[in-house]
């Protein structure tokens, strides 16, 4: 029925009819939710409100808005400020700042980010390598004690500031050249402030052991909650070894250690082409590596290296290495190593494309997805009951490169292709790892759940219809199924077509003073 008049109304959005999910991993049920002033005001089966808009949510699923903890925002806010990729697939908050790659200044960070407004929360956490960069270059040492001064001061202002933890990227440069005692240290500081420590582990492979006890260890000394990173087993001759990793983590956390973990859903990662290249020959920047790459005897060693690696992998050729962006020639992109090698006119020879890897990395190096993880180690990962989904990506310019499909389609296809085909997990389940569960890892308070008096961040989403539509192929693809996307209270999409409104808010951590 229409109203006969158009005076105040009870409620800015009502939705009905609508299987409410609300984020606990408890089952659905039939229920209304009313939002008002961007907060959810009324939430059950007796809610009868009047509303500004109604939305008929009859067959689909009410659920909090997701909240992807994994993301690389960083130089990429301003591609595309309805952030699509995000919205399309049910992300409503996203958390930057990981791998040890952040903003330094995290208060002017959040204040630019609010002054221009995204579709999405931003919360951010505060990075190693960039603080370590900023006190010592890349220089691969041990800090000083005065340098070691200088970077806890500037974690403790980011901290202050609304940081909502720290990061490291243990496997990048400078990161890798920081031993333990380096990180516990900043994690205390950041410790203090109540924040979470998120980790992108030295290595995820042949020593994966060895860098989960590390994280539990820094979890351990800095007595801080301890998030690993998207959790895989990667290369052909660690597969299977989920079966180690996971008990690890619940053995952790049987000792007392608040240790989590997040994965995004593929078995392909993606990262730079210098992940290839042993981490002393990337000290100093561009000018130095190239140096060093254009002589002869360290030559050698670099591609006897990345020969020694590729036959651990069981390869015979680097096929499993796709350029996803290389500046120089954009030819390159989307191609296997082992076809690039082939484009350039050289011998089907692995040695030869070592070499031309190498020449990559000369000409200022390149992104790519590696294929190199098992399906069953990503379902084994996924169904640790403290596993989130991320998405590992930043907003995305659509058309722009050969980019990994997860930044479009992450939680789409957990829930089509692990909750509806594969059963997985189920659900609830999975809405409660999108949703409560990053918001009480990252303390982001009020969200995360479909409570009254929490923010109206809400996803309406038919359970039959959600489908991730990116592939390795054809990576710019939004997902399809969800019909309507609430950010702060404010209707972002309607009926699958984003509206181009920006609610989105600056997330502050719980250190902000
Ligand atoms: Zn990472």
């Amino acid at each position: 029925m229409f109203p006969l008049y158009t005076g105040a109304q009870d409620c800015d959005i009502l939705v009905t009819n609508g299987k409410i999910i609300d984020g606990t991993g408890n089952s659905w049920y039939y229920g209304n939710v009313a939002v008002k002033d961007g907060k959810i005001i009324k939430i059950g089966r007796d809610v009868n409100l009047s509303a500004t808009k109604t939305i008929d949510a009859k067959g689909m699923i009410v659920a909090p808005g997701f909240i992807d903890v994994h993301t690389h925002l960083e130089g990429d806010e301003k591609s595309d400020l309805n952030a699509t990729n995000f919205i399309l697939d049910g992300v409503t908050t996203c958390i930057t700042g990981n791998c040890g790659s952040s903003n330094i200044d995290i208060g002017k960070y959040l204040k630019w980010i609010d002054s221009f407004k995204l579709s999405i929360n931003v919360a951010t956490l505060v990075g190693h390598n960039d603080i370590r960069k900023a006190v010592m270059g890349r220089a691969n040492r041990d800090a000083t004690a005065d340098e070691m001064k200088q970077m806890d001061e500037l974690v403790d202002k980011a901290m202050r500031d609304g940081a909502v933890g720290f990061s490291t990227g243990l496997l990048y440069i400078p990161g890798a050249y920081a031993k333990t005692p380096e990180i516990i240290e900043l994690a205390k500081v950041a410790a203090k402030y109540n924040g979470v420590y998120a980790t992108h582990m030295r290595d995820e492979g042949d020593s994966i052991d060895e860098a989960i006890r590390e994280s539990l260890t820094i979890g351990r000394e800095a007595k801080i909650p301890v998030e690993i990173s998207h959790f895989k087993c990667s290369g052909q001759q660690n597969w299977g070894k989920s079966k180690l990793t996971v008990p690890m983590i619940e053995a952790a956390r049987r000792e007392g250690i608040e240790v989590t973990i997040d994965q995004y859903p593929y078995t392909a990662s993606s990262t730079s082409v210098s992940q290839l290249i042993p981490g002393e020959i990337l000290a100093d920047g561009q000018d130095s590596i190239k140096v060093r790459l254009q002589n002869q005897g360290i030559k050698k060693y670099v591609i006897g290296y990345m020969l020694k690696n590729l036959k651990k992998r069981k390869l015979k050729h680097f096929g499993y290495v796709v350029v996803a962006y290389y500046s120089p020639d954009t030819s390159y992109n989307g191609k296997s190593i082992e076809q690039i090698n082939l484009m350039k006119g050289r011998k089907h020879k692995r040695k030869a494309e070592a070499e031309t890897i190498i020449d990559i990395m000369i000409a200022g190096g390149a992104s790519a997805v590696f294929h190199g993880m098992s399906e069953n180690d990503v379902k084994r990962i996924m169904q640790y009951p403290f596993n989130m989904f991320a998405s590992d990506a930043s907003i995305r310019t659509f058309g722009f490169g050969m980019p990994h499909p997860r930044g479009y389609g992450t939680n789409a296809r957990v829930l089509a292709e692990y909750v509806r085909d594969q059963h997985v997990i189920s659900l609830e389940e999975a809405i409660r790892r999108m949703t409560s569960l990053p918001a009480q890892k990252f303390q982001l308070k009020n969200r995360g759940l479909l409570r009254e008096g929490y923010a109206a961040d809400i996803v309406i989403f038919d359970e039959k219809e959600v489908q991730d539509v990116s592939t390795y192929d054809k990576p710019h693809a939004y997902s399809k199924g969800f019909h309507f996307v609430i950010v702060n209270g404010v209707l972002t999409v309607d009926n699958e077509i984003h509206l181009g409104i920006r609610a989105g808010n600056a997330l502050y951590g719980p250190g902000h003073n």
